[in-house]
């Protein structure tokens, strides 16, 4: 089987298309067929060395995995040839006191398929069957790949971890994003009133066809004053949060009283100064999400079969072009999501 595998971090970094073994599954795993797999920026992370664990190369990257799948190992009964399936790429224990409290989220033995174990830039790839999640039929390969793991990021942020309520002011840092495109649609289908935040003209369009209200540019450093000033100085009741740096800590500025924060990102910084003041007395809370349940999973797979969820495909590039791929995403030269294209259907 092809698979197109990081060789070597860098910005860019070295990749190398690779005729490898097709993979055989062990007791409770699955070889899943790949037709479609979505970029992302911890794929970027990955490319540049720049993730807090130890990767072994080469890598076959990939984490927001479609496909059908292929074969299964011993002791697999629940699925069967040709089935359809989207991959989770947190890849939980299913075991310990976190999973058996389903918060697979915070599974003590969580793996990241595609980071930690080779991914989805593959024509094949192999899972533990408890990865597997059904998609639905009128759901196809691309919008799974465009979906399951920026989507049900945002799904675990806006009901997860954080509850948005209808009537809430909620913004929503980076619209053009896969985060960030999901949760506007997310939370304007959940009732809330959305204000999304986008740097050019095309990003700000976007925004408002997905479903914002308002749009701010958070290059204007007044920003967060806008943002008082569209909600009555109310502020907002949620922020969903990826970018991190200075912008995290003035969003702070523009947050209601009792208002909470998730952030699941920290791409223009991880540390930040907080004044600890006016986060008591305005009763403020900031609220980690990383990954997904698999409810959440379940979750976004149903709104986008039921169409209250599309995804946003910038483009589209065949396995062979993977590199060029990831070159587009650094250059932030992307409106949504990108997918890789693999096997033929
Ligand atoms: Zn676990």
């Amino acid at each position: 089987m092809k698979s197109v595998q990081l060789i070597a971090h860098g910005k860019p970094g070295q990749f190398q298309l690779r005729d490898l073994p097709d993979p055989q599954p062990a007791t409770g795993e699955v070889v899943v067929q790949v037709f479609a797999c979505g970029l992302n920026h911890l794929d970027l992370w990955l490319e540049s060395g720049g993730l807090p664990v130890t990767i072994q190369l080469p890598r076959t990257p990939g984490c927001e995995i479609a496909g059908r799948v292929l074969t299964t190992g011993e002791g697999v009964s629940d699925w069967k040839k040709g089935d359809r399936v989207a991959v989770q790429s947190n890849i939980f224990c299913g075991q310990c006191e976190f999973c058996s409290r389903r918060e697979e989220s915070l599974c003590l033995n969580s793996e990241m398929v595609g980071v930690q174990r080779d991914g989805g830039f593959a024509e094949q790839v192999i899972v533990p069957e408890r990865a597997l999640v059904r998609l639905p039929d009128n759901v196809d390969f691309e919008t799974s790949a465009a979906l399951t793991l920026a989507g049900s990021t945002a799904t675990h942020m806006l009901t997860s971890r954080a509850k948005v309520r209808a009537g809430d002011w909620v913004l929503v840092m980076g619209a053009s994003s896969g985060v960030g495109s999901a949760a506007i649609q997310i939370a304007s289908q959940l009732g809330a009133r959305v204000i999304a935040t986008a740097s050019s003209q095309e990003k700000q369009d976007l925004a408002r066809k997905l479903g914002a209200e308002h749009v701010v540019n958070t290059s204007n450093e007044s920003w967060p004053a806008e943002v008082r000033k569209i909600t009555d100085k109310h502020g907002v009741d949620l922020m969903v949060e990826h970018i991190g740096g200075i912008v995290l800590e003035q969003a702070f500025n523009c947050l209601a009283r009792g208002g909470a924060i998730v952030t699941c990102g920290a791409t223009a910084g991880r540390e930040v100064t907080l004044n600890l003041w006016p986060f008591f007395v305005k009763e403020h809370r900031l609220i980690g999400s990383y990954g997904r349940n698999r409810v959440d999973l379940e979750r976004t797979l149903e709104w986008a079969a039921a169409g209250k969820l599309h995804p946003v495909i910038h483009r589209i590039f065949p396995l062979e072009e993977t590199p060029r791929a990831f070159a587009a995403l650094r250059d932030r030269a992307v409106l949504g999501k990108l997918v890789i294209r693999t096997a033929a259907r």
